[in-house]
């Protein structure tokens, strides 16, 4: 029976460091600061935005919610988030997504400066992820790296197998994780033969959106399996993988909830400070 790779317990860590960090920037006289645009009233955006919130708070971060309205048009929203640019008591900006209709998602992340973008979606930081340049980067596949390392899990030499290409998981994930020197196989859903890649995997990563996708068969006895996947379903919520039948075969495994999704909050925090130092600020 897998070991479980265990969220909770790793975000508990990721949390004191952070607590501890803040600590030392207000020693050196800077507040770190984290301000979060919600346009519209999307409940789940809503959640997000109010956890962040929770989360900022109880680390010592100040936090600011700019809740614009659905209507907001979207030479005001760029407006917002050029005042937020020029601001210097705020040192990370965050848009939650998805915007409402009439709003260019793609303006909009490219309106916020790179070094205060702490989830990582600015064109520039996505092109530093591919040259490996110090950016931002998005917080859910450093998640997946965190748990593995954190976990104690070696991933220099593994062969690492990520289900899905999406832009805010799997794509990016390919880059930071052959930073760490694994060998990378990415698979996506016109991959013929999905479990004849999966069963190769020493380290097999699923960020698709698809409940209980990856069987029991599709896994190589002994591997390690991060599911970074969040489904809704009638019984609740799961990830990509077949949890109860996987865990029979893998030797560590990350449950959905209580595994990636734990430590995405806290990756945005430490983003938030990173961005002070990018912005030039020195512990
Ligand atoms: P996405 O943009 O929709 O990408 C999904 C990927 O899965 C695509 O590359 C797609 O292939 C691939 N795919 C779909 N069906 C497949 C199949 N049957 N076999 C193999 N590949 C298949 O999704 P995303 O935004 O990257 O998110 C992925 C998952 O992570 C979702 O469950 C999402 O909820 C979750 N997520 C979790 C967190 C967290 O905090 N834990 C944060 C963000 C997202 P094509 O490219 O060929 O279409």
């Amino acid at each position: 029976m897998a070991q479980l790779l265990d969220g909770k317990a790793v975000a508990k860590i990721l949390k004191e460091e952070i607590r501890e960090e803040i600590v030392q920037w207000k020693e050196k006289g800077i507040q770190p600061k984290l301000a979060v645009i919600l346009v519209g009233d999307d409940p789940a955006s809503v959640v997000y935005a109010r956890s962040k919130q929770k989360v900022s708070e109880s680390l010592g971060m100040a936090f600011e919610l700019f809740a614009l309205p659905g209507s907001t048009p979207e030479a005001d929203v760029l407006a917002q988030i050029e005042k937020l640019n020029e601001d210097q008591s705020v040192h990370g900006i965050m848009i939650e997504l998805p915007l409402p209709k009439g709003i260019s998602k793609e303006k909009i992340m490219a309106a916020v400066r790179p070094d205060k973008d702490v989830d990582g979606v600015h064109p520039i930081n996505r092109g530093y992820i591919l040259s490996g340049e110090e950016g931002l980067f998005p917080a859910t596949p450093q998640s997946c790296i965190e748990l593995l390392l954190r976990s104690g899990v070696q991933i220099a030499g593994k062969h690492t197998v990520i289900v899905g290409r999406g832009e805010t998981v799997g794509k990016p994930l390919v880059f930071l994780i052959l930073k760490h020197n694994a060998t990378v196989t990415i698979c996506h859903s016109k991959t013929p033969d999905l479990g004849a890649f999966t069963r190769q995997a020493d380290i097999l990563i699923a960020a698709v959106g698809r409940a209980k996708l990856i069987k029991k068969d599709m896994v190589k006895p002994g591997a390690i399996v991060v599911d970074a996947g969040i489904n809704e379903t009638p019984e609740g919520i799961c990830g990509d993988v077949d949890f109860e039948a996987v865990q029979e075969a893998a030797d560590l495994i990350s449950p959905v909830p209580g595994g990636v999704g734990s430590l995405t909050t806290a990756l945005i925090m430490r983003n938030v400070l990173k961005g002070i130092v990018l912005q030039g600020g020195k512990l």
